[in-house]
């Protein structure tokens, strides 16, 4: 993975972070969900990456404060805002799409997400967007 594309998937996780702190309707990781952490397995699996699973009973890689899986290995999860989010602040959704069109094109990355993507699709019949 190019390190231009690590660092923006880095900085919009924090930029994403920032704004599900600020999610009223939420509890902590609301959008967090057992079959997302599969397909981030399905991703890291495309690219030869493992991370060991925490005991979270129904997120194996929620660890005791949050995801255990660096950034740049679940980028569907650390690259995702809601529409409500996205919707809410202009400044978060300019810096939002700005970081996003760093990576938009990297191999690597775009092989996890697409391994992620065949995953969720194959079992669930539905893609992540
Ligand atoms: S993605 Fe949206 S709904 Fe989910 S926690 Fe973040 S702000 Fe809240
Ligand atoms: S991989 Fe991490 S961020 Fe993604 S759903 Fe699982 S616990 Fe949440």
């Amino acid at each position: 993975m190019r390190e231009s594309a690590k660092n923006a998937l880095c900085k919009i996780q924090k930029l994403t972070e920032e704004a599900c702190r600020k999610c009223v309707t939420s509890e902590p990781y609301r959008c967090c969900s057992s079959e997302f952490c599969l397909a981030v397995e399905a991703g890291m699996n495309a690219v030869g990456k493992e991370i060991p699973k925490t005991s979270h009973p129904s997120l194996q890689y929620m660890g005791k404060t949050g995801c255990v899986v660096p950034a740049e290995f679940r980028p569907g999860c650390s690259g995702y805002a809601c529409q409500g989010a996205l919707e809410s602040d202009r400044k978060f959704r300019r810096e939002y799409v700005r970081l996003h069109e760093k990576f938009q094109d990297d191999e690597t990355l775009n092989k996890m997400l697409a391994a992620s993507n065949n995953f969720l699709k194959n079992i669930f019949g539905f893609i992540k967007k």
